[in-house]
């Protein structure tokens, strides 16, 4: 039988060896005991938090859970919460858009929900407060766009995250090497990752990994934990890097260390269940080992002034986005391509229907030319002044259940049109493939052709 490496307890709880919140796969039962699991469960949770933007964009699915990872973000527009996960944006309250008193004294509210279920449980609950309540007008599909961006929050580290990070690491080694976890020379570390020393944590990020003898990283998204043992140094060793671009490195201690070894252990936050969740390489030598540096947080603050470490979040940000793109071309290009069998008339509803759930990378593309055509134009003396005339084509509308303007929603209209009259038009010749279908969707060729109806008739009616 296996004893807690922490307090030589008697161990059998199932541990997640890469914290189940942050998509881990994978137990064992012989690492720490009962209280010792539980006491570390809130480390897992302080790191879920920090990176919690980044897994719901990736639209992680914690270990045994039921729905992904999401986000609340406020629209800046009409200043409600959503919930954000993967592609998907929905309220998170139902959005009351009128509520007025009616000639007979009775309510009338006109309220947009994101699910049946929503407005299920808004009608209980008007009716469990005493109100007498039915679904009286018509009821209509409908879409909100986010008129302008919503901000994420993105913080990574401080004294209880790189708690946290110590204590993935510390659980990596168990693992993988239980003689080595359970040796004295790791109680500077252990202590570190219960918080009861006052010492800083002997981990830090690391700006500068000298990864060079690794393997490279099997995942698109993946993370890496790599535990080393150094022989020479008789040291123990790690590497912990998220989503491969955040990265951290630690000492683990002095150990007895026979023979070099190192695992790279890459996992894939993405893969709901195993075996294709981790990929595992060994080596008999000591790779990457790490060096403690003057200085813990030198690095961070140097890399802060920087903006290097607001630099890797917009790099990661950007790839996941990238990434997103990606998806979505691929799921939508054989659909698109099946309307080439439609005939003339019917080809472009369908495609125009296809494009219905691409209403906000689409008004992102008319959002982007307008906002750089407003600026070119303020800095041309002659049109200085009718430039900001163009933010009413964009403007949002808190008071409306499409979360824009009546001009911007018919600006996204004639977007959309534009972009289905182009398909139709690449159809008539041949199949679209991906990357003609990525530039429409996300790049300056859609871009271009969504906006060109939209400032057209901005410029006729400026000449009139
Ligand atoms: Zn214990």
């Amino acid at each position: 039988m296996k004893t807690c490496i922490i307090c030589s307890g008697r161990t059998g709880s199932r541990e997640h060896i890469f914290p189940a919140v942050l998509g881990g796969r994978r137990t064992n039962k012989g690492i720490y005991c009962g209280a010792h699991n539980q006491q570390f469960g809130p480390l897992a949770k302080i790191l879920a938090d920090q990176i919690r933007a980044i897994n719901a964009l990736l639209g992680v699915q914690p270990d045994h859970a039921d729905n992904p990872t999401h986000l609340i973000a406020k629209n800046p527009v009409d200043g409600q919460d959503y919930a954000v996960t993967g592609q998907k944006i929905e309220n998170v309250q139902p959005h009351i858009l009128e509520d007025v008193i009616l000639p007979d004294g009775s309510r009338g509210v006109t309220a947009a929900f994101s699910s049946e279920q929503q407005l299920q449980n808004w009608l209980a609950a008007q009716r469990a407060s005493g109100a007498q309540v039915c679904v009286a007008g018509p009821r209509k599909e409908g879409f909100t766009v986010f008129a302008e961006p919503y901000s994420v929050h993105l913080v990574l580290g401080g004294p209880d995250g790189l708690r946290a990070i110590a204590y993935v690491a510390l659980t990596f080694l168990a693992h993988h090497f239980p003689d080595i976890a359970r040796q004295d020379g790791l109680s500077a570390f252990t202590e570190c990752v219960l918080g009861t020393t006052d010492e800083p944590p002997p981990i830090w990020w690391d700006f500068d990994p000298a990864i060079g003898d690794l393997p490279a990283q099997q995942f698109r998204f993946g993370h890496r934990i790599v535990i080393g043992l150094s022989a020479s140094r008789q040291e123990a060793y790690a590497r912990v890097s998220f989503f491969s671009t955040l990265n951290f490195s630690a000492i683990l201690g002095s150990v007895k260390v026979e023979q070099d070894k190192t695992v790279i252990i890459d996992i894939d936050p993405l893969a709901k269940r195993p075996p294709h969740d981790i990929h595992e390489t060994t080596s008999g030598a000591a790779l990457a080992g790490v060096t403690r540096p003057a200085s813990l947080t030198a690095g961070l603050a140097n890399d802060i002034q920087q903006g290097g470490t607001e630099a890797r979040f917009w790099t990661l940000l950007d790839a996941i986005f990238t990434w997103q793109l990606d998806q979505t071309a691929e799921e939508l290009l054989p659909q698109i391509n099946a309307a080439r069998l439609l005939d003339a008339p019917e080809r472009p509803l369908r495609i125009r229907k296809i494009l219905d759930g691409q209403r906000q990378r689409v008004f992102n593309l008319i959002l982007h030319v307008v906002k750089e055509f407003k600026t070119q134009l303020l800095a041309d003396p002659k049109f200085a002044a009718v430039a900001p005339s163009l933010d009413a084509i964009i403007a949002g509308d808190p008071n409306s259940s499409t979360g824009v303007t009546q001009r911007a929603f018919s600006a996204l209209e004639l977007g959309l049109e534009a972009i289905t009259a182009h398909i139709c038009q690449q159809l008539n010749a041949r199949d679209m493939d991906l990357p003609q279908l990525r530039s429409l969707l996300g790049e300056g060729r859609g871009a271009a052709i969504a906006a060109q109806p939209i400032l057209d008739h901005w410029m006729e009616k400026l000449n009139t």
